[in-house]
């Protein structure tokens, strides 16, 4: 078996194909009319038995999660996802308590698709709808329109999936005109179990970085950010979902258990471009390019871009900013003087719940996430960092 606590008990797998890339959208994707399934399967099994032989993983993994994500896993031919779990079997194994969430777009997102997963044992889908309003759709580069996700839901249920996410952007730049409350009472309409929220920015690698960088686009202020997100809050926790991590809301029971890994700093394994694997302490992430990888792996190399070894002060600013995140908070059980003090002053700010034995951040405190998160490291290092 794989021995004790340091094997992954979850898995992510990336599939880099799009039809085009959304405008905000750096991830590692490559656009394509049809995604070479069998192609995509050879490399992802491979890289699969490279890991294995690597980390001498002498039986399969026991995973409690599995979490297909892109790129649009919904592009792939039917039959694709029982033939990965058949082709994983001999490294990693889940059964039916597992969580096994596949991202979906509306538009490939067909009854047949729906039907198919289901019968592989998906039992969780992650549906990209992003927003409800056709000029931002358009804007994003969508191949979607606004009745897409609800014909996706639909095929969902149909199919019997009864854990549904659904992914929304907020922060769109104001000449769009995007109404964001509509947008949340349209979202509740389809009655999904979670919803993900992504607050939109510009990265380099994005066509919207672009924009920015030459004035031709520009992002939603602070204000108009913050005051959208507490109102994705206020509405969403209202109709009964958890805000149970900054950027996410569940109902009762449906938190993603997959994402949760990532929160608790738990190992994880993962494959394809530009994925991320953590064998702690070891962190490393794969090349990007599609080509790349796929050469890497019928090569018989570990497509590996780089690694690096979690050291103590990176191990302190993780440990506070993972604890932060989440509605678990972070343990003031063993706090030193100054991390005390922090919480004081960030419960009088209304940043943080007012508990005694753990610090909690309210929606305004998430907000601030990054920066609290630094000031929470540099005070349990010792420091006294009492920014305000
Ligand atoms: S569908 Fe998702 S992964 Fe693909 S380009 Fe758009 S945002 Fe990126």
């Amino acid at each position: 078996m794989p021995s004790g606590s340091s094997a992954p008990r979850a898995l992510y797998i990336h599939v880099p194909f799009c039809v085009r890339r959304c405008s905000y959208c750096d991830f590692a994707v490559q656009a394509t009319r049809e995604a070479p399934t069998a192609v995509w399967l050879d490399a992802v099994v491979g890289e699969m038995r490279l890991v294995s032989q690597e980390r001498g993983w002498t039986a399969p993994l026991a995973l409690d999660t599995v979490y297909v994500g892109g790129g649009t896993p919904s592009l792939l031919d039917v039959g694709a996802m029982a033939e990965l779990r058949h082709r994983l079997t001999p490294y990693a194994e889940w059964d039916d308590a597992a969580e096994w969430t596949c991202e979906a777009n509306p538009e490939s997102f067909t009854a047949a698709t729906a039907a198919d997963w289901r019968a592989a044992g998906v039992n969780r889908i992650s549906l990209g709808a992003q927003t409800f309003h056709e000029p931002a759709l358009r804007w994003m580069g969508r191949m979607h329109g606004v009745e897409g996700p609800r014909r996706a839901m639909d095929a969902a249920r149909e199919a019997g999936f009864g854990n549904v996410s659904v992914d929304l952007i907020f922060g769109l730049p104001r000449r769009l005109e995007r109404d964001w409350g509509a947008d949340l009472h349209h979202a509740l309409t389809l009655e999904p179990e979670h919803v993900s929220l992504y607050g939109l920015t510009a990265e380099a690698a994005a066509p919207l970085g672009r924009w920015v960088l030459e004035g031709r686009e520009t992002l939603a202020d602070e204000d108009r950010y913050a005051d959208e997100y507490l109102l994705a809050h206020t509405h969403l926790t209202a109709a009964g979902f958890r805000h149970y991590e900054v950027s996410n809301f569940g109902l009762p029971g449906r938190q993603s258990r997959h994402n949760g890994v990532y929160w608790t700093g738990a190992p994880y394994a993962a494959l394809g471009p530009g994925a991320h694997a953590f064998y702690p302490p070891l962190r490393r992430w794969n090349v990007r390019s599609w080509d790349a990888y796929r050469d890497s792996v019928a090569a018989g190399r570990l497509p590996v871009d780089d690694e690096e070894t979690v050291d103590e002060e990176t191990r302190a600013l993780e440990r506070a900013w993972l604890g932060l995140r989440t509605d678990t908070g972070y343990s003031l059980a063993d706090a030193r003087d100054a991390e005390l003090r922090l919480a004081t002053l960030w419960r009088a700010h209304g940043w943080a719940h007012p508990d005694d034995s753990t610090l909690r951040l309210t929606a305004e405190g998430w907000l601030l996430l990054d920066r609290l998160a630094v000031d929470l490291a540099a005070a349990a290092e010792g420091g006294a960092a009492l920014a305000v």
